[in-house]
């Protein structure tokens, strides 16, 4: 049986950190780094999804303005055509779309709402998984 988002999402838990639209790059860089993480979604009235940002779009922005680019708000800088998965998209789909899209983040949408976020680091964890339980499965059958 393919292994879905949903399966990951069981396992690794649906927060996802959100900040306005408003909020300065410098306030999200503190965010990404408080959190650990690589990306926030950018919402917007009725939390519905208005963008995301991540340390890539951080990168571009400091590189290509200047620091004081971190006194803008996120809304400047961030991507507002964003890919959405769901709960029932399979690992495979969704690596394909990491993949052709070359993003590392994908935002989860159930009926409408925000319902999780996964990276390509919840992909490969996944993966491995997978992979040690078919291992399992061909020693068992080995064995007898
Ligand atoms: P990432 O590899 O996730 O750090 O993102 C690389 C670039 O793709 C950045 O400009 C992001 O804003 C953008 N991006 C990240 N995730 C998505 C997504 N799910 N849909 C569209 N663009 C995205």
């Amino acid at each position: 049986m393919a292994i879905i988002v949903k399966n990951m999402l069981d396992a690794k838990g649906r927060d996802v950190v959100t900040v306005s639209p408003d909020r300065t790059l410098l306030d999200v860089a503190g965010i990404l780094n408080d959190k650990k993480i690589g990306a926030v979604v950018i919402t917007g009235m009725e939390g519905r999804i208005a963008g995301i940002f991540t340390e890539r779009d951080l990168v571009r922005a400091i590189a290509g303005k200047g620091p004081a680019v971190l006194d803008q708000p996120v809304k400047s800088a961030m991507t507002t055509a964003v890919q959405r998965c769901k709960e029932e998209t399979t690992v495979d789909e969704l690596m394909g779309m990491m993949s052709s899209g070359r993003f590392r983040h994908v935002p989860v949408e159930q009926d409408g709402k925000l319902s999780g976020i996964v990276s390509i680091g919840d992909v490969v964890k996944s993966r491995i998984r997978e992979i040690e339980f078919e291992a399992e499965q061909i020693k068992a059958y080995i064995a007898g």
